[in-house]
This record gives structure tokens, sequence and C-alpha cells, in this order.
């Protein structure tokens, strides 16, 4: 079977309310290994396990920790990223909601390799409910010692889409309007007030703990060449089981949505939320891991019912509605779009609006500044390509 519980294995075993469930269990032994070894010999084992960021893009965990850590700076900091916006995706929620002591045990073992006295969890507005399990949960480990190191904070997100994007975030987190910087410098030599600054996504954080407890070649046993360890994604859409799913990387798609999941009849599936890529039911035998398709891990799964050209006009609306507006060809590009869609979607689309979308996804993704921008037209482009039909059957 391709599933495989290394980040999930606490959830529905403990109780997120109360410590000694945890502990019962795992005692906060990866700390108490973590805290007799070196900075750097954690960092090479996080770089030798091949850890992926599990945010989206990939990066080496342990590189980017290595670089915060080599920057000279008498403050650094680490943010756990918990502003899960991306459409479809609710993993990181279901994950602190069921186990909140792994993500914090994740946050002491980085914040000392990195030399962070600091650090921020980043929380999703909408995710309100969470702060106060997460407030006790870190009360919790800091009355039984576990915080002595580092102090740890909650930061409530506004609501904006963007402020998922690291940049945006410590802007957020500084108390300014969420936009995206200009980069370099990168957070980890230049983030929070200027200082080094290492963001990582929950679900990242939570295979620390495991890491360092059963070494990284345990780690890098399972997944594929460059892509090492399990993913947890979210399923949602027209499939009979909706929930989260924790899967070895490398999975094939079709044993997440149909084994799994249960869906019956496959039009198109959209992963990595309202920036990722949509694929044809063709498509099913792809693998799940960074060399082929991946995103954040919310998977969206479509019936034949359903209309390609109702999904991708929806998808660019939330897009074009979540554009900070900093630069142009993301700002103008996106309203450009829904009009063209909404052409489509009435039935009065032209040959040449067909083009006019495939000209605004090649300037968008060259010009804009940060990803949204980068990767809205990834809708558009997808479903030309593999449902050009229900474009032309839309030409007037
Ligand atoms: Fe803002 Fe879009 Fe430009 Fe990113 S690409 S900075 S979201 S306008």
């Amino acid at each position: 079977m391709p599933e495989k519980q290394i980040v999930l294995k606490n959830c529905q075993m403990i109780n997120p309310r109360d410590i000694n469930t945890y502990l019962a269990r795992h005692d906060f032994k990866a700390l108490a290994k973590a805290q007799v070894m070196e900075p750097d010999e954690i960092i090479n084992e996080v770089k030798a396990s091949g850890l992926r960021g599990r945010g989206g893009a990939g990066f080496p965990c342990g590189s980017k920790w290595e670089a915060a850590r080599n920057t000279p700076g008498d403050e650094k900091y680490l943010v756990g990223n918990a502003d899960e916006g991306e459409v479809g995706t609710f993993k990181d929620r279901y994950i602190i909601e069921n186990d909140p002591f792994t993500f914090i045990e994740g946050i002491t073992i980085a914040a000392y390799a990195i030399g962070a006295k600091q650090s921020y969890i980043y929380l999703r507005s909408e995710y309100h409910r969470l702060r106060n399990l997460l407030e006790n949960a870190i009360s919790q480990a800091k009355d039984k010692g576990f915080l002595k190191h580092v102090k740890i904070d909650i930061r409530e997100g506004a609501g904006a889409y963007i402020c998922g994007e690291e940049t945006a975030l410590m802007d957020s987190i500084e108390g300014k309007r969420g936009e995206p910087r200009y980069r370099p410098p990168f957070p980890t030599t230049k983030g929070l007030w200027g200082n080094p600054t290492v963001i990582n996504n929950v679900e990242t954080l939570m295979n620390i703990p495991n890491i360092i407890l059963n070494g990284a070649q345990q780690f890098r046993q399972i997944g594929t060449e460059r892509s090492k360890g399990t993913k947890v994604f979210s399923v949602s859409g027209d499939v009979a089981k909706p929930g989260v799913y924790e899967l070895v990387l490398g999975s094939k798609l079709r044993e997440l949505v149909i084994d799994l999941a249960g869906a019956e009849t496959v039009k198109m599936v959209q992963i990595g939320g309202a920036m990722g890529r949509i694929v044809s039911s063709t498509m099913l035998d792809t693998s799940l891991s960074f060399e082929t398709i991946l995103g954040a891990g919310g998977v969206i799964v479509y019936n034949e019912s359903r209309d390609t050209i109702d999904i991708v006009l929806r998808t660019m609306e939330f897009l074009n509605k979540e554009s900070c507006g900093k630069c142009s060809p993301c700002r103008e590009g996106t309203e450009a779009m829904v009009k063209i869609l909404q052409k489509f979607a009435g039935g009065r689309g032209t040959p040449k609006d067909t083009g006019l979308l495939e000209e605004l996804s090649s300037t968008m993704m060259l010009a804009s500044l940060c990803g949204l921008g980068q990767a809205a037209p990834f809708p558009v482009i997808d479903s030309l390509q593999y449902f050009r039909h229900d474009y032309e059957s839309r030409i007037k």
C-alpha cells in the first residue's frame, strides 16, 4: 500500500489538549537527542535526509537552515507557516488539531539548529479555533521545561491569501500590509526585521523529530530519488471519502483519488490548489513527487459532470481577487483573464481569445514578481492543453 504514517502517526492516538498523552508515546525524545548534538550536526542530518519543504516550493530544508545559521546576526527567527490558504488544502489544519505537540517539538529543534531564540507560528486567520489549542500546547510544553531555549508566539494572519508567501508573511508579522518582497536578499539572510529567518511549513517541521530520532538514512529509504519521505494530501471534490491521506512520495495519483478517496469517474484533477496544475483522467498514473507534480498537497477531483470553463473561471476570479496588486502583469493579467473567461462562459468566445489567453499566460509567467502571478496561468494553460474542445465549443 502507498499509505505510510510518519507525519500523521499520532493523529487520533493522543489527546491534543493533554501533553501527557504525547509524552506517553514520545516524551520529546527527539528534542532531548537534538540538544546533545551540535547545531551543525543536526543541520547535516536534515540535509542528509533529503527533506524538502512541504509548503509547495520544495526547497531543501537543511540548506535553508544552514544558510540562516551561517549568516551572522544577533537575532535569528524561526517561523512555522500555518497560513494554509491554498484552495482545497486543509492538511495543516488537520495536523495541528490532532497533534500540536510534534509541531512544537519540530519548531524547538529547528530553532536550536539555526540559533533562533524567538519563533512564531503564523496562523491562518480562519483557523481561529486552533489558536486556543496551540496556546494550550505551548503553555504545557513550557511548563514541562521543553521551551527553555526558544519562545514561541502566535501571529494570526488577516485573511490575505498572499500572506502564505514567505516574504509577504514576514511583512504581516512585522505589522505591515503583506506584500511580496523582491528577492534577493532571501529571508535566510535578511528576513524578519532584517535578520536571518527560516520559514518552514507545518508539515516540514512535523518531519523533523522523526529524522532526528530515527536518522536520515531511515527517512531516505522511502520515496523517489529526489523526493524522500511521505506527503500529506487533502482530497476533496467528487470523491466518496474526502479527507487527509499520507502517502509515500512517488505514489500514483490513481492510488490517492480512486483507491483511497473512492472517486468513481474522473474528468480532471487539480493538484496543488488554485495555482496548481490540472491533469486529465488519462494521467492518473502520474506519480506524486517533486519531480512531477505536487504543490502543497491540495487535490480536488472533478467528475464528468463538471464544466471546465466554470472551474477555470472561478479559479481565476479567486486569484484576481487575491492578487496583492503590487505588480501589473499579475494585477492586470488576472483581471484580463477573468474577462476573457467570462466570454467563454457566456458562449461569446472567439478564436482570437484562446490566443490571447496564451499570450497573457506567457507574459504573466515571465514578468510577475511572485509565485502567485507566475503560477496563476497554470489552470488556463493546462485546461487549454487537455480540454481545448471545451473552449472551442463556447466559441460564438
Ligand atoms: Fe502581488 Fe501578484 Fe505581483 Fe505577487 S505577482 S506581487 S501577488 S501582484
